[in-house]
């Protein structure tokens, strides 16, 4: 008789796992809380799905971050981006590698990967129960030998019996963090593993835009520029990202913003932006001093607008105590490009869990097993994904963890029938 396995979410992490237990023969329900499964998977890697990158693996730790990375190390193994790229293309959804290493379609769009994945499910007769949310989950007690199921799952609201198949012999928590709301991680897969007696670790948003002081910033609103970005905390643990950063009405974006904003703390926080990050002050200083030569009446905006653009060349000559109307023979341009190269906004928090996209911190990794994905605390209930204490840096990293954690939860999960008593008698 097959194993029954409830799965808690149908996101990245929860679709893999599906799929994975049901062709082991494995009966499988999804429980998703949404009227859809896979919504966030749709707004990844802006529409395009960024689903790992060819630099996730044990190799690579730098790119993840936990109380123990070391905990991923099995997973990434067991399932590598290589994996990841086998996989879809064995749904019919080609790869291609870009610039870092990051992976896509190679459709460029992320409603391939989430069809492929949807009609595999179907395929494969997994059930799915939408507008779901379960909200309970009673184990039996350990070492109870009873011909009855070990799981039996609640639900926000109650449905009709001969749709909802509460009991379940294993459990796959895929809930995710905390970020991003209304793509369905609620949080509410923490309370779940809190009821079973798991620690929740300090949760933050990860991968978040950074609020700063916005005289600054609001005037720049929409302006993107190729900056290196350092935060310094109370004056020192300067930490230092490059790329393209997006001003906004309440202070900066972009991809090196959002993977320093892990390191925001409360108080004392600067971030300090080269604006021309390319170029060394004397080789400014010597373009700026040819142009000076011939620059006559010339309004500084109008000379310096070449080397920043106009609007942040505005902005910086506000900041600097001059209207962008002064002439330009009247401005110390080298304090000017000293200041564009270093220059300081106090940073007054990250814009949250709302607009994060993924939770740092999650179920204490040290409370499952590293090589199943099962609990150490409840047998037959396994964690995979951003539920865990296991999060990843920008570039597909925290897909290739959603795969490589789901994959082997859902293995695991289907493999441990000789491991305690269960039975499908009830479902
Ligand atoms: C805008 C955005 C863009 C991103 N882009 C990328 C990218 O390009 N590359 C990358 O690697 N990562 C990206 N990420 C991060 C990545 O999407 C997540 O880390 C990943 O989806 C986590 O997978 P998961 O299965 O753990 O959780 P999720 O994908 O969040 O799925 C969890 C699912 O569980 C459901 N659920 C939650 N609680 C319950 C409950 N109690 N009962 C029933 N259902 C429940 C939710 O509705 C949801 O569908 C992005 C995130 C966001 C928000």
């Amino acid at each position: 008789m097959s194993l029954n396995i409830a799965i808690i979410g149908g996101g990245a992490s929860g679709l893999i796992a599906a799929v994975s237990a049901a062709r082991t023969g494995a009966r499988v329900t999804v429980f998703e809380r949404l009227p859809r499964m896979g919504k966030k998977l749709l707004a990844t890697g802006n529409g395009r799905c960024n689903l790992s990158n060819a630099r996730a693996s044990a190799d690579n730790l730098w790119a993840y971050h936990g109380a123990d990375i070391e905990f991923a190390v099995p997973a990434l193994n067991r399932f590598s981006p290589c994996d990841t790229v086998a996989f879809f293309e064995g749904l019919g959804v080609l790869c291609r590698v870009e610039a870092q290493g990051r992976m896509y379609p190679a459709c460029g769009q992320a409603s391939a990967v989430l069809d492929a994945l949807r009609f595999e499910c179907e395929r494969l007769g997994v059930r799915v129960l939408t507008d779901t949310e379960v909200t309970g989950i009673q184990a039996a007690e350990p070492g109870q030998e009873s011909d009855a199921p070990r799981f039996l799952l609640q639900m926000a609201d109650s449905r009709p019996d001969t749709e909802v198949f509460p009991y379940a012999d294993r459990v796959i928590i895929a809930s995710g963090g905390k970020s991003a709301k209304e793509h369905g991680s609620n949080g509410s897969g923490f309370v779940l593993l809190e009821d079973l007696g798991h620690k929740i670790t300090l949760l933050s948003p990860a991968l978040a835009p950074i609020k700063t002081q916005t005289d600054f910033v609001r005037q720049l609103r929409g302006v993107r520029v190729c900056a290196v970005v350092t935060l310094v905390n109370n004056g020192k643990n300067a930490e230092i990202r490059h790329g393209e950063i997006l001003f906004t009405e309440y202070g900066v974006s972009g991809i090196p913003a959002m993977q320093l904003s892990r390191y925001v703390s409360k108080i004392g926080c600067v971030l300090v932006l080269d604006l021309l990050p390319d170029f060394a002050l004397e080789r400014l200083l010597s373009s700026a001093a040819e142009l000076l030569s011939h620059a006559g009446d010339e309004s500084a905006s109008r000379l310096l607008a070449g080397f920043l653009g106009r609007r942040l060349a505005e902005a910086v000559l506000k900041r600097f105590g001059h209207s962008p109307e002064t002439p330009a023979k009247d401005i110390d341009i080298p304090a000017f490009f000293r200041l564009a190269k270093a220059l300081p906004l106090e940073v007054t928090g990250t814009a949250g869990f709302g607009a994060s996209q993924v939770t740092a911190g999650g179920a204490d990794t040290s409370q499952f097993n590293p090589q199943t994905m099962e609990s150490r605390l409840c047998k037959g209930l396994y964690a995979c994904g951003e539920v865990l204490d296991i999060d990843g840096d920008c570039g597909g990293y925290n897909l290739q963890w959603a795969w490589s954690s789901g994959r082997l939860a859902a293995q695991s999960a289907a493999d441990s029938v000789d491991s305690y008593i269960f039975t499908t008698a009830k479902i």
